[in-house]
């Protein structure tokens, strides 16, 4: 071959890959089912949806398919929640979604408390219910903390045809979180106590996905005071960290359900020092009466006044650190 049959070939070769490249990208923007605005250069977005859409009308459309999978929970109720765009997308690129609700000026002990429903994508319960108290948190005469909600951390999972624990890569976010020594405990846990069951399947390494590595992210720049994360069935309370422990919320008892490597109780209550409150609501499916669900709330936040204080922010001048607690 001669250099200038070689050159062109090369040519040819480079024209094709980007063909190939402009179709995969073309896919992409197909195949991306929301365009609630994300910093996310690699999935352009079409002039014509960036100039008809709002946060609101993105929201009505993210609520269109995530409400019909919520116990109690219909379009309207979603869209009222006030959900916005995080910035994160799961593998399937669904938005993850929160609220921020600010403590009111003058709150005694503005604690920073980050809530998480979902995720477990099959544990319906646990992001319906996350919504129900978003409701009544914003309906509050007042505001003692600040709060960062987020009710379905695993849209894909809640989505699946049919509802599954694991994300879309298969992997079980709750499993997946930095814990020290991740890379020799969870695979190891996952292969010799359960067998290799597909459900529990750790990752092939810790904040290997979107979901978790955005929830790490959110937890450093956050700094929480407080973790609580929701999921279903075992209809009991976990508690890991630092503060004494809740003894009941509604009907809901303490119950150590034990410590898994690449967990959010293990990595943010033993690993991070930050108290992490794990509610395991009775059903995965049926939700709990609207009085249970309501008592739970109300206990929850009664514990939390009375048994945590706001962890100092340390090497910040005091001005920054109040901006930090708004
Ligand atoms: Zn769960």
């Amino acid at each position: 071959m001669t250099p200038g049959v070689l050159n062109r070939w090369h040519g040819l070769a480079a024209g094709l890959l980007g063909v190939l490249l402009l179709l995969q990208q073309g896919a992409h923007a197909v195949a991306a089912p929301f365009s609630l605005a994300a910093p996310n250069a690699a999935v352009p977005r079409p002039a014509s949806s960036a100039s008809s859409s709002s946060p609101r009308h993105d929201l009505s459309r993210w609520c269109e398919r995530v409400s019909p999978r919520l116990p109690r929970i219909d379009r309207k109720q979603c869209v009222r929640s006030g959900l916005a765009p995080t910035g994160a997308w799961s593998v399937r690129r669904v938005p993850i979604l929160s609220r921020r609700i600010a403590a009111d000026k003058g709150a005694r002990n503005p604690l920073r408390i980050l809530l998480v429903g979902g995720i477990h994508g099959d544990e319906l319960t646990s992001s319906a219910v996350v919504f129900e108290w978003m409701q009544m948190q914003a309906a509050a005469p007042r505001q003692e903390f600040n709060w960062h909600i987020v009710p379905v951390l695993n849209p894909d999972g809640l989505l699946a045809r049919k509802p599954t624990r694991v994300n879309a890569s298969g992997v079980d976010l709750n499993r997946n979180f930095a814990t020290p020594g991740w890379h020799k405990e969870a695979p190891a846990w996952w292969v010799q106590k359960t067998r290799r069951d597909p459900r529990r399947f750790p990752g092939r390494a810790a904040l290997s996905e979107p979901e978790t590595r955005w929830l790490h992210q959110e937890i450093e720049r956050f700094r929480p005071d407080l973790v609580v994360s929701v999921h279903a069935p075992f209809g009991v309370l976990d508690f890991d960290g630092p503060a004494p422990p809740p003894e009941r919320f509604g009907n809901l008892r303490i119950d150590r359900v034990g410590v898994y490597p690449g967990s959010l109780g293990n990595y943010g209550g033993l690993h991070k020092k930050i108290p992490v409150v794990t509610i395991e609501l009775p059903n995965a499916r049926a939700m709990p009466s609207a009085h249970e669900s309501r008592r739970i709330w109300d206990d929850m936040q009664r514990w939390i006044a009375i048994n945590l204080a706001a962890r100092p922010l340390p090497a910040l001048a005091t001005d920054e650190a109040v901006q930090l607690r708004r």
